[in-house]
């Protein structure tokens, strides 16, 4: 316990350290040094603890975001969006509240859930992101399928996407799975079954392989016009737009109840979100009123796409090729942008020419934009996608 308590003193002063340096938050640094000192130091802070874990390829800030707001008064997380052990190590050290809501990189669900042991697991969706940095999607759910099933604490519950085939493969071994059937646009990546490889049959909302493997009929959270869990209809109207925070919110809400949460109380929280941590956010710019939308890969940006205003409005877009962003932008070409014909787009960024070829070969009126003193003024709301570091120079480059 020594150790623990000196790698816990180590995570708190280096990132004062950090932080007092301008050196950034300094939650992963701090974060390193402690687990160097007590390589077991996520299950030692974890302990005795109250602890969600949220994990997937998009939603994952959101989502851990509505159970914090949700779940009311203090709760500890990770919402700088450091979802790797060392900035668990951070978030855990920073407060010692017994309730907990950690977001974790998809690639470090089976290390988390063994040194958490949390609750109450939420697995939102998998799809291809980062193909240079991290593991086929198809990989990342056989490790979470692995994971799960030699999970010790088999009384985890397992909120599962029942509409993400890659999801329920990966859940269906748990004895607590509960199906939340959510609005999922992007099949792309589960075309074909990931237990015997032959075609999925997509079917209106539904999908089944020849070999079995089905979405689950068993379904607890249901959205559509309406969210019903468990047989209750939940008041959902959020404060944020698009079909994917609503999914976001029937996970959330979800978790929250099978902690016997009250509901009522809760949707009326996660219905108040404005913004998290800058997304959906809208930020003033050398006199522009925008719109900050985070889009990171081709199934975010094609659910970010389908909020788009339909009447022909300019819409910006960013996007960057840096190690947090992936250093290759092929996937431009995987996004659905052809959705954009119609507008005009301004392409920004370091990688503009990248994303200027991809709208001319998808017929999208563009204009590359060299210098931005340039910009037509408007006296409307433009929505500005970015992709991650791209959205963060914006974020810190604009005002609210
Ligand atoms: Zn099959």
């Amino acid at each position: 316990m020594l150790r623990q308590r000196m790698a816990s003193v180590a995570v708190r002063t280096v990132n004062r350290v950090s932080r007092l340096t301008g050196n950034g938050s300094g939650t992963v640094i701090g974060g390193r040094v402690g687990m160097k000192i007590a390589p077991d130091l996520v299950a030692s802070l974890a302990r005795g603890r109250s602890t969600i874990l949220v994990s997937g390829t998009n939603g994952k800030t959101t989502t851990t975001s509505m159970i914090v707001v949700g779940w009311g008064g203090e709760v500890t997380t990770n919402e700088t969006g450091s979802n790797m052990p060392a900035g668990h190590v951070a978030a855990l050290v920073a407060s010692k509240n017994d309730r907990v809501a950690l977001e974790v990189d998809e690639a470090w669900l089976g290390e988390t859930l063994r040194s958490t042991r949390p609750k109450v697991v939420v697995l939102l969706n998998l799809s291809r992101d980062q193909l240079d940095r991290a593991n086929e999607v198809r990989h990342l759910a056989e490790r979470w399928r692995n994971a799960l099933e030699s999970h010790v604490d088999t009384s985890v519950v397992v909120i599962a996407n029942a509409n993400d085939p890659l999801v329920v493969y990966a859940a269906e071994p748990c004895a607590n799975a509960v199906w939340c059937d959510v609005p999922t646009t992007w099949i792309a990546d589960a075309m074909s079954c990931p237990k015997c490889t032959l075609a999925i049959s997509h079917v209106g909302n539904s999908w089944h392989c020849n070999c079995g493997f089905a979405k689950p009929v068993n379904i607890t959270s249901a959205l559509g016009d309406e969210l019903v869990i468990d047989g209750a209809t939940i008041p959902l109207d959020l404060s944020m737009p698009g079909e994917f925070n609503r999914s976001n919110a029937t996970m959330a809400l979800t978790a929250l109840h099978c902690l016997g949460i009250d509901l009522d109380e809760a949707v009326r929280r996660v219905n108040a979100i404005h913004s998290v941590v800058g997304r959906f956010s809208v930020r003033r710019w050398n006199g522009h009123t925008l719109r900050l939308l985070l889009a990171k890969n081709p199934s975010g940006f094609a659910a970010m796409l389908a909020t788009l205003p339909e009447d022909g409005s300019d819409i910006w877009v960013a996007i960057n090729a840096r190690v947090a962003d992936g250093h290759d932008p092929s996937w431009l070409y995987d996004v659905p942008f052809e959705l954009l014909r119609g507008h005009r787009v301004y392409c920004f960024g370091e990688r503009r020419l990248d994303l200027a070829t991809r709208l001319d070969y998808g017929q999208v009126d563009y204009v590359v934009v060299d210098d931005d003193t340039a910009l037509p003024t408007s006296k409307e709301t433009i929505s500005l996608l970015a992709n991650y570091t791209a959205f963060h120079d914006w974020l810190a480059g604009s005002e609210p």
